[in-house]
């Protein structure tokens, strides 16, 4: 039995190969939902929030093949013709002609779309929600795992599909991994773990009308960038971006009194209308955020060639976003990551098949 710890994309990207291949394998995941950063919310009004990933690229091809496969379909991110810099202190405050821009690509109905997708492909017993891994213990050829319900799994190959900070502090391993490999581990940043996201939905998408800025940019609060997140068909609208995130630190109704405010002084009195508010503040998110952390560099770490070896004998492989060679802390290194560790398992089966 193979054991994947994480169902976010990399995780579920091994899942469905191992699934395909016929090999046996549980996910084992510490939250409620899959996706982990992949984290789309649903309005009332049914309308996709995305509170994590959401772009991607012509160049994240591990990616395109993925959704080519599972026949997800994209579409471009509106842009319009002007952008607002928000910076009442600086000279440049203002309405501007938005540039020639590279289009980026949002996955129609949500970025869930792939991860549900994905989890379709599997059956209900090939997951365990709510069973946070604590413990991984080599005795003897096997390998013991022990969540936090004191439940214990045994399995011949894991992989930890979650981000390297995060399994570096919070599992134990005996014997230790290696220390250069801890301590790279607990060097790494995890894309996006202090973002704030927030997003205001709309009836109708007034601010694509009169010539108004579809895109801010700002280097006051608490938007620093906002986006039209209008939907594929066009029949459901928010406004949605990254907020400071040093605002963490005040009260939720403050938070969104001065995002309604800042939109309000960019795109007029129609912005405090609007239909519902949503926000999710990652570095509270346990499993993203190591909160003891010190600074670190935005992708500190990110894809080293650390993390693509195996260790414990061979039997763990680390996959996760972090530790892939091209685009790592993106969902295109969470795929290249999740085909690589399905690709080091296949290998050590057939292997095994020919003895
Ligand atoms: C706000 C935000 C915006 C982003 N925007 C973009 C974007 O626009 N474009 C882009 O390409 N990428 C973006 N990203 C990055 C993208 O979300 C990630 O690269 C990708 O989703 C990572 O997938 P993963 O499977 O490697 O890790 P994760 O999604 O972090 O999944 C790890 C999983 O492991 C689980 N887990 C953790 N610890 C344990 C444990 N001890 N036991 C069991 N389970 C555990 C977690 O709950 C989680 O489900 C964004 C991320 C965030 C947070």
């Amino acid at each position: 039995m193979i054991i994947i710890i994480g169902a976010g994309l990399s995780g579920l990207v091994t899942a469905y190969r191992l699934k395909q291949a016929k090999i046996p394998f549980l996910i084992l995941e510490a939250k409620d939902r899959t996706g982990g950063r992949i984290f789309t919310k649903t309005t009332d009004n049914q309308t996709p929030i995305e509170m994590g990933a959401t772009w991607f690229g012509k160049q994240h091809q591990n990616l395109i093949g993925l959704l080519n496969e599972l026949k997800v379909t994209a579409f471009p991110q509106y842009q319009g013709d002007y952008y607002y810099y928000d910076d009442p202190d600086s000279p440049h405050h203002g309405k501007y002609k938005l540039p020639p821009q590279e289009v980026n690509y949002r996955i129609e109905g949500g970025s869930k779309n792939l991860i549900n997708k994905l989890f379709e492909k599997l059956e209900k017993d090939d997951i365990r929600f709510s069973s946070r891994v604590e413990e991984i213990r080599k005795e003897k050829k096997e390998l013991i795992i022990k969540t936090e319900n004191n439940n214990e799994f045994v399995s011949e190959q894991i992989i930890l599909a979650v981000p390297p900070k995060i399994w570096a502090h919070q599992i134990t391993f005996i014997p230790s991994l290696p220390q250069d490999l801890l301590q790279i581990a607990k060097n790494t940043q995890t894309w996006m773990e202090d973002s704030i996201k927030a997003a205001v939905e709309f009836e109708k998408p007034f601010w694509r009308e009169n010539s108004q800025p579809a895109t801010i940019m700002s280097n006051s609060e608490p938007f620093t960038e906002c986006y039209d997140h209008t939907n594929q068909k066009e029949d459901k609208f928010a406004l949605c971006g990254f907020l400071n995130p040093g605002l963490k630190n005040i009260e939720a109704p403050k938070r969104k009194d001065l995002v309604l405010k800042q939109l309000a002084n960019i795109l007029g009195e129609q912005a405090l209308h609007g239909t519902s508010y949503h926000e999710y503040i990652w570095s509270e998110d346990d499993y993203v955020k190591w909160p003891k952390d010190s600074f670190m560099h935005p992708h500190q770490n990110n894809g080293h060639p650390i993390f693509r070896q195996c260790f414990l004998n061979n039997q763990l492989i680390i996959a996760s976003s972090e530790s892939a060679a091209t685009f790592p802390g993106y969902m295109d290194g969470a795929v290249e990551a999740g085909e690589r560790a399905f690709d080091v398992v296949n290998q050590n089966f057939e292997r095994l098949k020919g003895h």
